[in-house]
């Protein structure tokens, strides 16, 4: 099965996975799909195992029992990375003080290896501004990274996935640090290209209200999986039961915050 070819079908599915570190169980028999052209949204306390998942899910780390596929394929032996797009949830220290402009670090999303004169193939220059455009930072490209906002931070990083036109783009926590106005950017980006784009979204998030607003799917994960469905049949006891706080509290205090 050519997996690029594959539109109809399961972007990700998690098979009974267990992830322990030492004898801590992180994960404990997971089991979830997303289906392609989905707008999938993991939610959880902090340390539920988040980006654990996400760590599995980008074949990073394998499972300790059970099995991650993608596009059909175990993770193990999955090659078409190009495929799935990865945000992480903010640009390391290092990389965002490297003294690169926001172009520069979107192309080089093409980077697969040493290519001389694969920098002036036809195309790929037209592909990088195309990303810059779709995330909505054209105006910003020849700024330098360490000079434009997280949240504008976060949309290179987007744009610098899209560039390998991914059809899966995951991302953790990617609000974190980024100001109100900026999430709100950065969501709408993530709705057009969900919906424009037909790129499936798996998002990690603490941002709650963002997630009933956005998602079309929602798993909340407590180690294990105490919520997999449409976001609009997620209830306000599911919601207490996995934060341990009233709704009320849960949409309007400072909670979701990353720490
Ligand atoms: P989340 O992203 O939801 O905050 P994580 O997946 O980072 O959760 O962590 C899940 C659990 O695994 C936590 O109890 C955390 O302390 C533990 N954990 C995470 N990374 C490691 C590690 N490298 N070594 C040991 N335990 C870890
Ligand atoms: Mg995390």
């Amino acid at each position: 099965m050519n997996p690029a070819q594959a539109t109809d079908m399961i972007c990700l599915e998690f098979s009974g996975v267990t992830y322990r570190y030492g004898s801590v169980d992180a994960l404990s028999n997971v089991s979830f799909s997303v289906e392609s052209g989905d707008f999938f949204a993991v939610m959880g306390p902090n340390g539920s195992g988040k980006t654990t998942l996400v760590r599995l899910a980008l074949g990073l780390t394998t499972p300790t029992f059970g099995e991650v596929k993608l596009f059909g394929v175990p993770a193990s032996s999955f090659d078409r990375w190009d495929l799935v797009g990865y945000v992480p949830q903010t640009m390391d220290g290092i990389h965002s003080q490297f003294p690169a402009t926001v172009r520069e670090i979107v192309t080089h999303g093409l980077y697969k290896g040493f290519d001389p004169f694969g920098f002036w193939r036809r195309g790929r220059n037209e592909i990088v501004d195309r990303s810059l455009k779709i995330v909505g930072i054209e105006d910003l490209a020849g700024r330098r990274i360490s000079a434009v906002s997280v949240g504008q931070q976060q949309r290179a990083l987007i744009a610098r996935s899209l560039v390998r036109q991914p059809k899966l783009l995951i991302l953790d926590e990617p609000e974190a640090g980024v100001d109100a106005v900026g999430q709100e950017q950065l969501y709408s980006v993530l709705r057009r290209l969900n919906t424009e784009q037909g790129i499936t979204v798996l998002m990690v998030s603490h941002d709650i209200g963002a997630v009933l607003r956005q998602a079309k799917t929602v798993a909340c994960i407590n180690r294990t999986v105490v919520f997999h469905g449409p976001a609009h049949r997620m209830t306000e006891k599911e919601l207490s039961d996995l934060y341990g706080l009233p709704m009320d509290m849960l949409l309007h205090d400072e909670l979701h915050e990353h720490r």
